[in-house]
């Protein structure tokens, strides 16, 4: 694939590939899929039923018309899992790019969390994530060759975040298992990674983006001095899911304005 396009024509990174999107219909998953499509992927999008952004995800489905499936389930059940893939297989013909994005989080003192809680976060964030990961790469094993997981953990697989200790450790799970799959599929030329990013403006900070106190706190640890776009996660996620990241296997690629360097100036 040429590196540089000198021609008037723009360049399709993902034309023919096909992607499925976890959680796909509002924030960062809403934001891949419409780049996704622009780079000339078919697009199944994931959402919820019954869940805040469903009509999001079938509004979007009806604009992107032939290019998109609409897959709803929930990620954390297998037979969803299994029937969404079985769809996207059976419109499109294979399945190249899986991504795990769908997620959730509940800020709890430690002291106070609940079995349900802690089970709820693990389960949608690490289990779905094994879930989606293991049939898609099934499907990829039995197609060939090759194909693409990508995870959409957190800095907060690896910094620690108070209040939220599931969420962290569904994301640092995420990224051993993401570390994981990369040796056990890489004989299979099935590329997996992490993309971790810092505080995007998305509805699972809406209660922070709404509280100017709260939101100009977040601002001040962020190096970049401002919240993340859904669109700058999208354009790392195209990276990884074309081919010219072929050789990137097991690696976190951080999307978070520095918010990871915790400078100490004292
Ligand atoms: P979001 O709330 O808009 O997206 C999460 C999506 O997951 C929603 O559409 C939700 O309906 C869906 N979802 C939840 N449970 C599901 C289930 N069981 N089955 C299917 N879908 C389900 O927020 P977002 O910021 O776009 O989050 C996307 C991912 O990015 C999440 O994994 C989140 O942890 C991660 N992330 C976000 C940020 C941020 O600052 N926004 C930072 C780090 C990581």
């Amino acid at each position: 694939m040429p590196l540089k396009n000198f021609s008037n024509e723009k360049i399709m990174r993902l034309k023919d590939k096909v992607a499925i999107v976890t959680g796909s219909s509002s924030g960062i998953g809403k934001a891949i899929i419409e780049r996704f499509a622009a780079e000339g992927a078919k697009v199944a999008v994931n959402y919820l039923p019954g869940g805040p952004h469903e009509k999001e995800g079938l509004d979007l489905v009806s604009r992107l018309g032939e290019c998109a499936l609409a897959a709803p389930g929930d990620v954390s059940k297998r037979g969803d899992v299994e029937r969404m893939i079985g769809d996207v297989v059976a419109k499109f013909g294979r399945l190249d790019i899986a991504i795990n994005n769908a997620g959730m989080e509940i800020k709890k003192p430690f002291l106070e969390v609940t079995d349900d809680e802690w089970n709820k976060v693990m389960t949608v964030n690490l289990f779905g994530s094994y879930l989606v990961s293991q049939v898609a790469a099934r499907q990829m094993v039995k197609q060939g060759p090759g194909g693409k997981l990508i995870f959409i953990s957190s800095v907060h697989e690896d910094i620690p975040f108070p209040e939220y200790t599931a969420y962290c450790a569904s994301k640092g799970g995420i990224r051993m298992m993401m570390r994981n799959l990369a040796m056990e599929l890489a004989p299979y030329k099935i590329n997996c990674n992490n993309i971790a990013p810092g505080a995007i403006a998305t509805p699972i900070n809406q209660a922070v983006l709404d509280d100017p106190q709260a939101k100009k706190n977040a601002i001040s640890e962020i190096p970049w001095g401002r919240f993340g776009r859904p669109e700058e996660v999208a354009s790392v996620a195209v990276f990884l899911a074309g081919d010219e990241s072929e050789y990137v296997t097991g690696s976190t690629y951080y999307v978070d304005g520095g918010l990871t360097q915790q400078v100490t100036t004292y």
